[in-house]
């Protein structure tokens, strides 16, 4: 999902278009030479053991990381589930990291909002 969803400034990839190295079934044809940045990448839900498995990016439709240029916590929707983030499970864990004292941002393509600490939400610039 990250070789889809995310932009990748590296191999010149926008959000939403799939990496032209990815091929069907098994995933990246370079794997073995694959760029440092796909290389260094890890979603929070596979760092934080304390995601569930029913929050795994492919099935709720969520890429849960943190910006390496902002510090912002992100909530990155696949473009087919632009809503994923409003998910009650997805919702709940952002509000509980802006708690922590995060910057919480759900993103869908170019539309973003901004989660705060009440359960509030706002689009966000
Ligand atoms: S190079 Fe491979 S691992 Fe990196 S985004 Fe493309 S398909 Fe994914």
């Amino acid at each position: 999902m990250c070789c889809h969803v995310l932009d990748i400034e590296e191999l010149d990839k926008m959000a939403g278009d799939l990496c032209g190295k990815w091929c069907a079934p098994g995933g990246c044809a370079i794997y073995a030479k694959r760029p440092q940045v796909c290389r260094d990448f890890e979603c929070d839900w596979l760092t934080e053991r304390d995601i569930p498995v029913a929050m795994k990016p492919d099935r709720l439709g969520t890429i849960l990381m943190v910006c390496p240029d902002s510090d912002q916590y992100q909530a990155v929707c696949d473009p087919k589930k632009p809503n994923s983030w409003r998910h009650p499970m997805m919702f709940k864990h952002l509000v509980s990291k802006a708690k922590e004292g995060h910057v919480v941002v759900a993103k869908a393509g170019l539309i973003s909002w901004r989660v705060y600490p009440t359960g509030e939400c706002a689009p966000w610039a």
